[in-house]
């Protein structure tokens, strides 16, 4: 087993954590988060093909969020909950295919026959799924598609991976965006597409700022219509020279 992950400024030598993390991020918990992104591209490819034949399901959107965000450096590195992460992640896929597969029905449609993550089975033990990410490893797809597609694939990855811990806590404030989750599916689906052009690629890349401009305003409507605008506020403090309280996060 090894591991290769980039995703923030902390990696090792400025290439990538391949041994340990620099963050803490051991083997196991990085080859299960990979996994547990491939799981949710698979509900996604569903989600968002359901989507446009204007069904949804709030539940698998809410889980798509969730799991994007359980993979951001530092929020979850106990691989018992990835594990299980991974396993709703398929109960989830089947939901989203039924949902397809229903509105396709309605519209007198054909349902398209996906590959890939859409037919992904996991094991179901922490070994066994570590193993299984061997075959999704980014340094798999460096050496297909070239270390330019596939950094761009993967600064795609982290830019909604970095929304989604803003749409997610924007959620629990109950603030919910259904263009949003749109544009998470959306996200998630183009990156199983198997050759995405470098253009393909740049021009998702620019949405995902969109999506992240988006995902902050919601938490910020999430977080002033909860708690209030901050403003300065008096504290009872002895006055001392040079001392302060900031107050900051969510
Ligand atoms: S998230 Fe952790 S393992 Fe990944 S690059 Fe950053 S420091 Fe390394």
């Amino acid at each position: 087993m090894s591991m290769f992950c980039y995703q923030c400024e902390q990696t090792a030598k400025g290439t990538g954590c391949t041994v340990f993390g620099v963050c803490g991020k051991d083997e196991t918990t990085a080859n299960l988060q990979d996994l547990l992104l491939h799981a949710t591209e698979g509900v996604s490819m569903y989600a968002h093909r359901a989507r446009e034949l204007g069904a949804v399901d709030p539940e698998v959107d809410v889980f798509a969020v969730k799991a994007l965000f359980s993979t951001v450096t530092n929020v979850n590195f106990d691989p018992d909950t990835l594990k299980d992460l991974v396993l709703k992640a398929t109960e989830m896929r089947d939901r989203a295919k039924r949902l397809y597969e229903d509105a396709c029905g309605s519209a007198g449609k054909m349902p398209e026959k996906l590959n890939g993550p859409a037919v992904f089975v996991p094991e179901v033990t922490v070994p066994g799924m570590t193993a299984q990410a061997a075959s999704i490893a980014i340094t798999k797809r460096i050496d297909a598609l070239g270390a330019d597609i596939t950094g761009l694939q993967e600064l795609l990855t982290y830019g909604i991976k970095g929304a989604a811990a803003y749409a997610d806590h924007a959620q629990t404030l109950g603030k919910q965006d259904e263009k949003l989750y749109a544009s998470f599916h959306e996200a998630l689906n183009f990156l199983t597409k198997p050759t995405p052009t470098v253009d393909e690629l740049l021009a998702m890349n620019l949405k995902a700022g969109e999506i992240n401009l988006k995902a902050m305003e919601l938490l910020d409507a999430g977080n002033t219509g909860t708690y209030g605008h901050p403003v300065p506020t008096k504290v009872p403090l002895a006055p001392r020279k040079g001392k302060a309280i900031l107050v900051s996060g969510t």
